[in-house]
């Protein structure tokens, strides 16, 4: 953690936020494990003072929300940290019950398409947004994580082509539902870091519309490693700015507040 926090002095940053996945009923090797919460923040804590008069460090989490018990995972952490992000990674697999992700290994996103969803992928995508739908509606958190995480695995349009009317309806309600219930959306650049996507969540499309609509973004990356923690920050400003933004929101001096782009 403190190699990130160098990296970011290195880079010019003002504010650096930690949002490892949040422990709870989810075992496995990327959910922060429940012992471990006390040692992330007491960490986050240690460098916070260590590097007082050069960066603000926050506290997050990013919470996955589970579509069986409407669970909100992690949530009873929420007090304790200083931002959240409410993230869909899973489906529960239908023949099992067991949890799979489908930004994971294609053979679980191949196994939901077949037995969820009958192989039909327009069900499967949209039954992805309705999820993210029901979130927003039942849970609070500060933003919206990868709204469109379920491109992930398409790769050259191998299951379905994002320009497809279909496809431009569900993503249309997803961000008039987010509009009405005024959520902050991420634009999120770590699926290009780690060369999974081309692109950032949410598409360019999407983002356009979410300035028609005036939804309020901000810029992360996701990173996984120190040194991506800028990763496309760049082109994406550039991109936001043709998208019809003038201004994204950040975490700073403990407020959300909207800052210039241009
Ligand atoms: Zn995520």
């Amino acid at each position: 953690m403190e190699e990130y926090v160098l990296n970011a002095l290195s880079k010019g940053f003002t504010a650096l936020g930690f949002s490892c996945h949040a422990p709870g009923v989810l075992k496995d090797n990327w959910h922060m494990r429940e012992e471990d919460f006390p040692y992330y923040l007491e960490e986050i804590d240690r460098l916070r003072t260590l590097y007082r008069d050069r960066i603000e460090i926050y506290a997050g989490l990013e919470l996955d929300y589970l579509e069986d018990t409407d669970e909100f995972v992690g949530a009873e952490y929420q007090e304790q940290l200083d931002y959240t992000i409410g993230s869909i990674h899973l489906m529960q697999h239908a023949k099992s019950g067991k949890y799979l992700s489908f930004d994971g290994p294609i053979e679980d996103f191949e196994t939901l398409l077949k037995d969820n969803f009958d192989n039909d992928i327009q069900q499967f995508v949209a039954h992805y947004f309705s999820l993210q739908e029901k979130m927003m509606a039942n849970h609070t958190f500060d933003l919206l994580g990868h709204c469109d995480l379920i491109k992930k695995r398409n790769t050259d349009n191998r299951f379905f082509d994002p320009r497809e009317g279909w496809y431009k309806k569900l993503t249309s309600h997803l961000l008039k539902s987010a509009r009405k219930q005024r959520v902050r959306l991420e634009v999120n650049t770590g699926g290009i870091a780690r060369g999974s996507v081309k692109e950032t969540y949410p598409s360019m499309e999407m983002v356009a519309e979410c300035a028609e609509l005036e939804i309020p973004l901000t810029l992360t990356s996701d990173a996984h490693q120190s040194t991506h923690i800028d990763f496309y920050f760049a082109q994406a400003d550039d991109q936001l700015v043709q998208a019809g933004y003038r201004n994204l929101d950040v975490l700073m001096h403990g407020m959300w507040q909207s800052v210039s782009l241009v």
